[in-house]
Parts: C-alpha cells; structure tokens; sequence
C-alpha cells in the first residue's frame, strides 16, 4: 500500500529553488514587461529572458511536462502539478520554464501524431522556446458545438485547400505556425470527418482580420483571432495524424491541457488567499483589523476550504495519470474542468472584496484573477456542457432499477436483510407506515 502525500527531499530541494528564483527574477518581468510574454524578444527582453531560461534548463527544469525523449524531464503529472502552482502564480513564469499554454498541448500533439519530418519542422523550434503556435478549431458560428463546423479542407491533386473562418485563435498574431480543424468528409459525423492540419503563418490566404482580447487584458496582448482560410494551399504533408483523425488529435491535447490550467490554476487562487489573509491582518476598521472580524474570517476560511480540496484533486488525477496513464484520470480531469473556473471566481471575488475599492481597479492582479476563472469556464468548453458529459461518464456506472421504490428504500433493505437471517432473527419490526412491498 503506497499512498503517500510527502515530496522527497530531492524534488522538495528543487521547488523550493523554483520558488525563490520565480519570486526574485521572474515576478518583475510581470510588472517591468506586461502583456508582452508571446511577443517575439526585442533585444532588450532577451538579454533579461534568455538567461533566466538557460538558468532553468541548468536546473534541469526547462519543459517540464514532456518526456525526456523530446527534450523534457520526464517528471510525471503529479511533480508537474507542484512546479505548475507556483509558476501559475506569475505571468511570466510558464515562458521562463517553457511550458505556458497553448505551445505546451500543441508540443504533445506533434509529438504524438507529427511525422519526424513535422517534428522537426514544428515541434523542434516550439520546444526550444523561439516560436509560438495556435490552435484553430472553433468557429464565429458557435464553438461547444463543433457539429456547426465548416472550414473545408478539400484535396487538389497532393495539396488540401482549406476554406473558412476561424474564431478565438489564441496567440494567433504571434503564432509561427497553425494547427488547423477543418472538415475534409462533410457526409460523416464531425468526429469522423475532421482533420488536423499544419499552415506555417506565412501561408498565402491566411488572414487575421480581427484580434479579440479578454476584459481588462493589456494591449500588448495578442489576444484570440479571428482568422480566414482563403484557399490556403497545403501539401500532402501538412496532415498531422490521419484524414478523418482530427478529432481524436483535439482530444487528446485538451485532456492534458485543462489539466495544466488546473495545475496553475492552484497558483492563482493561493495567491488570492495570501491577498486576502495579508489585507485582512494589515487593514483596520471600527477599531479592531479586518482579520478581526467574523465575516471576513469566514471568507478566508471558505476560501481555503475550496482550495485545499480543489488542490488534491488535481494532484490525485494527476497520479491517476502518473500511476494508470492518462485515461484512467479522464473522469476527475473533466470533474476539474468544472471546478477549476468555478473555484478561481469564488476565490478572486472574495479577494477584491476585502480589498476594498482597490481590489477592483487595475492595480491589483484580483480582477485579472477572475476574469481567468471566467475564460477557464468556456476555454477548451463551456463548463456546461462539460456538466453534462460528466454526468453522462459518471451514470454509466450505474444501472437502472425498481421506478417506484430506490434500493435504499427502508422497506426494501429491511426485506433483504429479514430474508437473510431468517434464521436468526425472531423479530424483525415492520417498516412504521411504511406501503406495501413487492416480494
Ligand atoms: C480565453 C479563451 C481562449 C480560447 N482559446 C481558443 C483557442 O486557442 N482555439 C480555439 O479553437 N478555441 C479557443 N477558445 C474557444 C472556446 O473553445 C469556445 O469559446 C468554447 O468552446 C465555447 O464556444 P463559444 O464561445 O462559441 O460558445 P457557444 O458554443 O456559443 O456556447 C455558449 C454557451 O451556450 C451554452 N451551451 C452551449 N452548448 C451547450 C449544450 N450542449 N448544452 C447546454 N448549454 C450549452 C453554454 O452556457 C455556453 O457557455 C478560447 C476561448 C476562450 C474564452
């Protein structure tokens, strides 16, 4: 029986290294260069930049959640968890480390499903941290549903030709290249009749006509594309994994990618929690401070309250995942879906409040903080919908039974248990009112 909730040593050692170096290098880039973390380095950013990240990979640190095989470390979900909640705690830190969002679900995928003359187009750049990339898959028309997709992609001699628009390209004015949903067999369903393609950014038709950013996000951010597919010609090679095999390669990247939101996300909302306990022991009203104060102590506790379990539920679907392999973690990865918005907004809503007025103006990161739960709440679906497929996985275990009268019926338990020690038993008190039972 192993079922162990302490780090060794060893790792402990390299957190704590991780902590200090995010808290003295890397949180200044957050306030000195904001917004500005995908944008390619001008001279004066990459002489700060690059060093931290050769300090990181001197560590062995850099690329945390691949496997050594593609320049990683190998360290399996549930150290990665650990590294990921405090570098979620900056903007900075994920691009330091090389492992912030999309590139990091992009990376797998290529991986996964690229050839190696793909890898070393694509892959090989992204996991050196030079270039970053996009995932095009949901359309101005609608996004939950992708029955309502229709970018083509049709074939024209080896070349495909991909026709139609995108919406919410993350990154895509940054983006060196895109990975491209579009339909190639329009008489199947959708999740036989996608498939995934590689459009370098240079591409001829490729046209970002509008970039869309979150409330409050900072100008240089680039923020979610529309783009337009004008006949943008690829060769046969562009395919990444198989004709008709598009869906399962979203698939797979978003399961381990809403598993990192998760992970950073932890970050986030102990940072609020710190916020919170610091303004409510420094500020004073009506004579005593407000961590005094029986309402505010409440908001501190409720806060860690949805914290501490929201933290070891990611941590158990990430040894799920280190333990069983990423399949046996799907229905706790969907179960944290929709909890991670969920927890980040109760937390940061509680933060701006004690913090007064000043917690909702731009000087503090507490708005920031919620508008991430409401985005987490729609990125990679709506929360909705993921309510629903998560009922749908969880009932599967279970079966139908008498309509009128549930298992756990008194009278229905009592008959079973008379039934079974008939034998001992010389009296067994009938059910108090209780209606007729079908034998
Ligand atoms: C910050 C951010 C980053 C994103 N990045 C990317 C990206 O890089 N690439 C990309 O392709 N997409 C990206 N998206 C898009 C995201 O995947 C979509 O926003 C999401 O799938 C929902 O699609 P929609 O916005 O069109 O909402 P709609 O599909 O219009 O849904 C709107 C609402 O309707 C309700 N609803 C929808 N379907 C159902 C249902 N079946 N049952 C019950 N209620 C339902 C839900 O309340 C839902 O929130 C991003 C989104 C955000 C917010």
């Amino acid at each position: 029986m192993t079922w162990d909730f302490s780090t060794d040593p060893e790792f402990q050692a390299k957190l704590d290294w991780i902590k200090t170096f995010v808290e003295e290098e890397v949180e200044p880039l957050d306030v000195l260069f904001p917004g500005c973390e995908y944008l390619p380095l001008d001279d004066e950013r990459r002489a700060i930049v690059d060093p931290l990240k050769q300090r990181v990979r001197d560590q062995g640190l850099w690329a945390a959640h691949l496997g050594p095989e593609l320049g990683g470390q190998g360290f399996g979900a549930v150290k990665l968890t650990l590294i990921n909640e405090i570098l979620g705690r900056t903007d900075w830190g994920p691009i330091v480390f090389g492992t912030q969002a999309p590139d990091t679900g992009n990376a797998e995928i290529l991986a996964r499903f690229g050839t190696d003359a793909q890898r070393e187009r694509y892959l090989a750049p992204l996991l050196a941290g030079e270039v970053f990339s996009c995932f095009s898959m949901t359309e101005p028309q609608g996004g939950a549903d992708p029955g309502v997709f229709t970018t083509r992609a049709v074939r024209d001699g080896d070349d495909w030709i991909i026709t139609g628009r995108k919406y919410w390209s993350s990154n895509a004015a940054v983006a060196s290249f895109f990975i491209v949903v579009a339909v190639t067999d329009p008489d199947v369903p959708i999740h036989r009749g996608a498939s995934t393609f590689l459009v370098p950014a240079e591409t001829e038709g490729l046209v970002i006509e509008a970039s869309h950013h979150l409330f409050g996000a900072h100008r240089h951010e680039p923020g979610h594309s529309l783009v337009r597919y004008e006949s943008v010609r690829v060769g046969a090679d562009a395919l990444l994994g198989v004709e008709g095999g598009g869906f399962e390669v979203a698939q797979s990247r978003l399961a381990g990618g809403r598993l990192h939101h998760a992970m950073r996300s932890i970050g986030v909302a102990q940072k609020a929690v710190d916020m919170m306990a610091e303004r409510a022991l420094s500020r004073e009203t009506k004579g005593s401070a407000l961590a005094d104060k029986q309402l505010v102590q409440a908001a501190i506790a409720d806060s860690y309250t949805e914290l501490m379990p929201f933290r070891l539920a990611v941590l158990h679907a990430a040894w799920l995942i280190d333990e069983y392999g990423e399949h046996a973690a799907r229905t706790d990865i969907a179960a944290l879906k929709v909890l991670t918005p969920k927890v980040l907004q109760s937390i940061a809503l509680r933060a701006i409040q004690i913090h007064g007025g000043l917690g909702t103006t731009e000087q503090l990161p507490l708005v920031d903080m919620l508008m991430t739960g409401l985005a987490l709440g729609l990125a990679d679906g709506p929360t909705d919908v993921h309510k629903m497929n998560l009922a749908r996985r969880l009932l599967k275990d279970y079966e139908p039974d008498d309509p009128e009268w549930p298992t756990q019926f008194l009278g229905r338990r009592l008959d079973a248990a008379r039934a079974k020690y008939a034998d001992q038993v010389a009296s067994v008190p009938s059910v108090p009112d209780g209606p007729p039972i079908r034998s």
